[in-house]
């Protein structure tokens, strides 16, 4: 049946230029299926950086796996190869490449260690639609990646997953999974999501997204929103329904946002040489951006890549007291994001029941004590840039 779902879904695969690609409920749902598909389970280690949020860890613990933290690079905030290397034993069965804040993860080098063991790649693109890496979107270099639409991704469908593969034979696998093992959504978390996507997307003006997100996260302390995440996810112990498909709700927002992608990502481009230029002038160091667009006087942001042409998610600065940078910015309507806070974001994660023991990444747990995000997203501007930079100046770089 041509319905919203697969409207959805061809239009995606189109977007990022893959043959396949497949809803589910959630980004972490559909890293779930890919890993399924796969056949990875028990006895199998799957390496991941340190410095992501829990949630995307948890489908390899749900699945009997073992997830091996990689420490980062401090520029990009991805994956460093060289730990990659070293974090390789005789049960790595695969590689997620996460591509952090939108920058690409180091692909040439991640691909050649995967090939030389015959092992996948998984990219996670959930906070990278639109980036590119020597001239190709992300998402085009593993065997299969996963994409998010949850709230504070490169477009929302208020949540909502996507896998994505270039092999007809795990799609066909993925596709089989799909249809006979995950559920639909419930009517009445169908609706309750509706319902929120109608407020948000009643937000038009940058100042109220502060004070919308301290509303969201009230409803869902009460229980009214469907929240991106439940407590009993900080935990790695699966809920029953966790498998669950996209709702048409998700499907047709999907589509009209999909349609303003390329747009949103001109403006995610402007607003980060906007940043770099004012964070330069404010006396931080500035790895200049971009390649393709306006960024090219820079240099590039490790010695290795060959050149990237990121879309921002948000934009990551090192500030010296962090804690004060999150405190005061509503006070100064400036909305300031904080992932990660900890290698498994967030602070509720049970680090153990992970294997995460404090010191395994240090370069993540320094990024983790001094990054701020900025925002860039649609609902930004040149003044919120500017309000913004001030006050991230009066916090002052990092040391
Ligand atoms: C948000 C996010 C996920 C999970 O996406 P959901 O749609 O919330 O399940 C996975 N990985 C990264 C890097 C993310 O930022």
């Amino acid at each position: 049946m041509p319905d919203a779902l697969s409207e959805y879904q061809s239009a995606f695969a189109a977007v990022v230029g893959v043959d396949h690609a497949f809803t589910f409920w959630k980004g972490r749902v559909a890293l779930y299926a890919i890993l399924k598909a796969l056949g990875l389970g028990r006895g199998d280690e799957i390496i991941i950086p340190g410095y992501t949020c829990v949630m995307a860890v948890n489908p390899i613990v749900y699945l009997g796996a073992k997830p091996i933290f990689v420490d980062i690079e401090p520029e990009t905030f991805n994956a460093d190869p060289d730990a990659i290397e070293a974090a390789l034993s005789p049960r790595t069965r695969a590689i997620i490449a996460q591509h952090t804040y939108g920058y690409p993860a180091p692909m040439r080098e991640i691909i050649a260690i995967a090939e030389r063991r015959g092992i996948p790649v998984i990219e996670d693109c959930c906070l990278a639609n639109g980036s590119r890496y020597d001239g190709r979107p992300v998402g085009s270099f593993g065997l299969a990646a996963y994409w998010s639409g949850q709230w504070n991704k490169p477009y929302t469908t208020g949540i909502g997953g996507i896998a994505t593969t270039r092999s007809a034979d795990l799609a066909s696998k993925i596709g089989q999974l799909s249809r006979e093992e995950a559920l639909s959504p419930g009517p009445k978390e169908t609706l309750m999501l509706f319902a929120q996507l109608m407020i948000y997307r009643s937000i038009v003006f940058p100042r109220t997204t502060a004070m919308i997100q301290n509303v969201f996260r009230w409803l869902t302390k009460l229980g009214l929103v469907v929240g991106s995440s439940q407590s009993s996810e900080y935990t790695p112990v699966m809920e029953a329904d966790f498998f669950k498909r996209m709702s048409g709700v998700q499907a047709r927002s999907g589509v009209r946002q999909l349609r303003k992608l390329a747009r949103g990502n001109i403006h995610r481009h402007e607003m980060t040489t906007l940043y770099d230029d004012l964070l330069a002038s404010a006396g931080f160091p500035v790895v200049r951006h971009c390649e393709g667009h306006g960024g090219t006087r820079g240099t590039p942001l490790t010695s290795r890549t060959p050149p990237i042409d990121p879309v921002l998610v948000r934009y990551p600065v090192r500030v010296a007291d962090k804690a004060r940078a999150l405190s005061d910015a509503s006070r100064h309507l400036v909305e300031l994001g904080s992932w990660f806070e900890v290698p498994l974001h967030p602070h509720e994660t049970d680090l153990a029941a992970y294997g995460y023991t404090a010191g395994m990444c240090p370069v993540s747990e320094k990024a983790c004590r001094e990054v701020v995000n900025l925002p860039v997203h649609p609902r930004t501007n040149a003044k919120t840039a500017q309000r913004t930079v001030d006050y991230i100046k009066s916090i002052g770089p990092a040391a």
